[in-house]
């Protein structure tokens, strides 16, 4: 990686990235946070209020990750810090059912699509991980089909990617990325660790192909228990479903029996509702079995769900007649379901005027943006910006072309990072990742991004 200054690689961050690398395998707890495709010492955080990220160094930033998606309504918000202040004196964990489960339960049932029946798990992961389980219980199959880029956890079969190329991690990111280079049955381990047969249960599709899922679908007939999918992907930078994709999978899930899983993981709570924000599936309004959520319902602590029809759920032990097995010792921890309740009402409070002010920022955007040859994708609360690029990707082979220059090439997405670090702008440090609008993110703020990128772009 030819960049290494971040223009705030201060002698505070290098000295605990220093120890960091002693302590975990390359310094961090999880891949992306390492700035490795990107270069340059990651930032440590020390503390965030709005949207502003605090830097051990002292140094402010303004936060366009937000914790991957995990802060709706930016650093620290004070009735997410009433409502975790409101449990603290209670106790942290009880491993026996609260009502708070059930109030968030509740509330989620209002504001999302079809979670008949619910259960809280503590992360992503989790959720997808248990949700193939239920389909799998369900249909009495198998096989998984997903689709190319999208990111679903980390459980063994899920790193599966598709074709005989040389496996190839995302950079930095730990997740599975290889072109689709082959149209054959076979799929193959995205990472070490994991069994050949075991990632020959999970079948990948280029995402946006629906005639490739149908044909699969008909091929595999009776074999193939779910179709999950990232309704809006969002982990090879942001990618929109084509016109007719999403209807597409259900009417090929319907017509061969397997059931169709929206990963909602990123998009939750990230899709303008009527009054606030909703899923993807009430977006688009497509109607899935099931849905996995994490990140912005937690509102920063470990919280996710999975969730869907009643008959469905019902396979779950102990329902009567339940007979698969998920469960956590933390699942629905009462210091996550506080601090997830309270944020889905503050978000409903602060909603309309965020969301009209990031849509003038958006519509900002785009003509700066095509100015200087970059472009944009966004949706609700998600944004991707594409430098050097006419248009944004449809896929992972696209995504993959634009990401490849980052290591052989301009680095044009590297430079942007170090640009906006320079400029006080702090954005996803991959060019894999989406960024994250909160409502914490005023009209100024938006205004300041918009004047830095243009600063950014006139200068390069
Ligand atoms: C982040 C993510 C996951 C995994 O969630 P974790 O909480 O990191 O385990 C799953 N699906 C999608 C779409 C994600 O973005």
């Amino acid at each position: 990686m030819e960049i290494t200054e971040s223009g705030h690689d201060s002698e505070r961050n290098s000295q605990l990235f220093a120890e960091a690398q002693d302590c975990f395998p390359g310094g961090v707890n999880s891949p992306v946070r390492s700035f490795s495709s990107v270069g340059g010492t990651p930032l440590f955080a020390a503390g965030g209020s709005g949207p502003l990220l605090r830097a051990a160094d002292g140094h402010d930033y303004i936060d366009l990750c937000c914790s991957w998606g995990a802060l709706p309504l930016g650093h620290a918000d004070r009735r997410v810090q009433t409502a975790l202040a409101r449990q603290i004196p209670l106790g942290f964990s009880y491993g026996m059912p609260t009502e708070g489960e059930n109030q968030l339960a509740r509330r989620l049932q209002q504001v999302l699509s079809g979670v008949e029946q619910l259960r809280f798990v503590s992360s992503g992961t989790e959720a997808c991980m248990s949700a193939l389980r239920v389909a799998r219980a369900f249909t009495g199959r198998d096989k998984i089909l997903k689709f190319e880029g999208c990111y679903h956890g980390h459980a063994d079969y899920l790193l599966a990617e598709s074709g005989s190329g040389v496996g190839e991690l995302g950079p930095g990111s730990g997740k599975s990325h290889t072109s689709h280079t082959s149209d054959g049955p076979h799929s193959r381990p995205g990472t070490s660790g994991i069994p050949p047969s075991l990632a020959d249960l999970c079948l990948t599709r280029p995402y946006n192909d629906l005639a490739a899922a149908e044909r699969l679908l008909e091929q595999d007939r009776n074999r193939i228990a779910a179709v999950i999918v990232e309704p809006v992907a969002a982990n090879m930078g942001l990618v929109l479903p084509d016109e007719g994709f999403l209807a597409g999978l259900r009417r090929a899930c319907d017509r061969n029996g397997s059931l169709l899983i929206f990963d909602e993981v990123i998009t939750g709570l990230r899709q303008p509702g009527l009054s606030g924000p909703t899923d993807a599936a009430t977006y688009f309004g497509i109607e899935p079995d099931l849905s996995c959520f994490g990140k912005a319902i937690g509102g920063g602590l470990p919280l996710a769900a999975y969730g869907g029809k009643r008959e469905i759920m019902a396979q779950l032990v102990p329902s009567p007649g339940g007979h698969c097995y998920q469960a956590g010792t933390l699942s629905g921890n009462p210091l996550a379901t506080a601090a997830g309740l309270a944020t889905i009402n503050a978000l409903f409070e602060d909603w309309p005027a965020a969301y009209a002010q990031w849509q003038d920022f958006i519509a900002a955007l785009e003509p700066l943006l095509r100015k200087y040859g970059a472009t944009q994708a966004n949706c609700g609360s998600l944004l991707s910006i594409y430098p050097e690029a006419s248009h944004a990707p449809r896929n992972f082979a696209e995504a993959q072309t634009l990401a490849k220059r980052e290591r052989q090439g301009p680095q044009p997405f590297s430079k942007l990072f170090h640009g906006m670090l320079q400029r006080d702008i702090y954005l996803s440090p991959s060019p894999y990742e989406a960024l994250f609008l909160s409502t914490a993110h005023s009209a100024d703020t938006l205004d300041f991004v918009l004047r830095q990128l243009d600063d950014y772009f006139r200068r390069s």
